[in-house]
């Protein structure tokens, strides 16, 4: 795999606990440090990356040999969303058919070299991660992302569990959605559960790399297609990803 120096895959065994987010913003967060940054959407059934980064309705040129990714201020992004016909046009691909469009992602696109690739999974330990790594091999690195709940923790600790069988390094968890920004005076309040991804993580062996709070913000961002590391600088939010991406780089 020559097109990036590192990869970063974006893990979750549990679904809507923030992997788009994490993954965008990372990407995002790589660019904005003066990296070479790709991020591939490999969530086939539901890939929400160009709502998130304002490129819904753009879609990919080719020369017949390569395919070129959507440029979005420097950021190179590819989704199986640019490839629909419209937003609501469902994918319907069994195992097979989902491995070769994911092997033609990474082989077959013109990445251009990078310093990093962000690979954004959809949840669990089915198909479409483990076409990732068996396809980046020794050269893949997870980033898992939980909520603090027990109950998503169960499911999350499949992911982790997964990367070893698999031999991928697990960068570190992030605990998201883990506390909450009020909107009127901007404090961080406890009201949910927190601490469940540091739990797992002791548990797990892995390296906790911080908490991501509730903010209302994210649902704005995600929206309006401008993540939160680069339309909300100075929010908490903005840095406690800040605090785990230095870490995590
Ligand atoms: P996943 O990729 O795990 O399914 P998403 O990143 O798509 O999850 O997030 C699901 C929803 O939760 C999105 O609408 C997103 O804006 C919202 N969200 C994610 N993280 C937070 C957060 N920390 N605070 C508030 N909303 C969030």
């Amino acid at each position: 795999m020559g097109f990036a120096a590192k990869t970063i895959v974006v893990m979750s065994g549990k679904g809507g606990v923030g992997k788009s987010t994490v993954a965008v913003n990372l990407a995002v967060w790589l660019k904005g440090r003066g990296k070479r940054a790709g991020l591939l959407d490999v969530d086939l059934h539901g890939p929400s990356i160009p709502k998130m980064l304002g490129l819904e309705g753009l879609t990919v040129n080719g020369d017949g040999k390569k395919l070129f990714p959507v440029d979005s201020g420097g950021l190179k992004v590819m989704s199986v969303g640019f490839l629909l016909p419209d937003p609501d046009s469902p994918v319907i691909w069994r195992g097979p058919m989902k491995g070769k469009v994911i092997k033609q992602f990474l082989n077959d696109v013109d990445w251009g070299g990078l310093d990093y690739l962000v690979i954004d999974c959809p949840p669990g330990t089915g198909d479409e991660p483990l076409c990732v790594c068996q396809e980046l091999g020794a050269s893949a690195c997870a980033l898992i992302v939980t909520t603090p709940q027990d109950v998503a923790t169960l499911d999350v600790r499949k992911s982790i569990g997964f990367c070893n069988k698999l031999n991928i390094p697990v960068l570190g968890v992030v605990e998201n959605m883990s506390g909450f920004v009020c909107p009127k005076c901007g404090e961080l309040v406890n009201i949910f559960k927190s601490g469940g991804g540091e739990k797992m993580s002791a548990q797990m062996n892995t390296r906790f790399l911080g908490r991501i709070p509730v903010d209302p913000r994210f649902a704005e961002s995600g929206d309006s297609g401008v993540p939160i590391v680069e339309g909300a600088r100075d929010s908490l939010s903005a840095k406690a990803f800040n605090g785990i991406f230095d870490a995590l780089v």
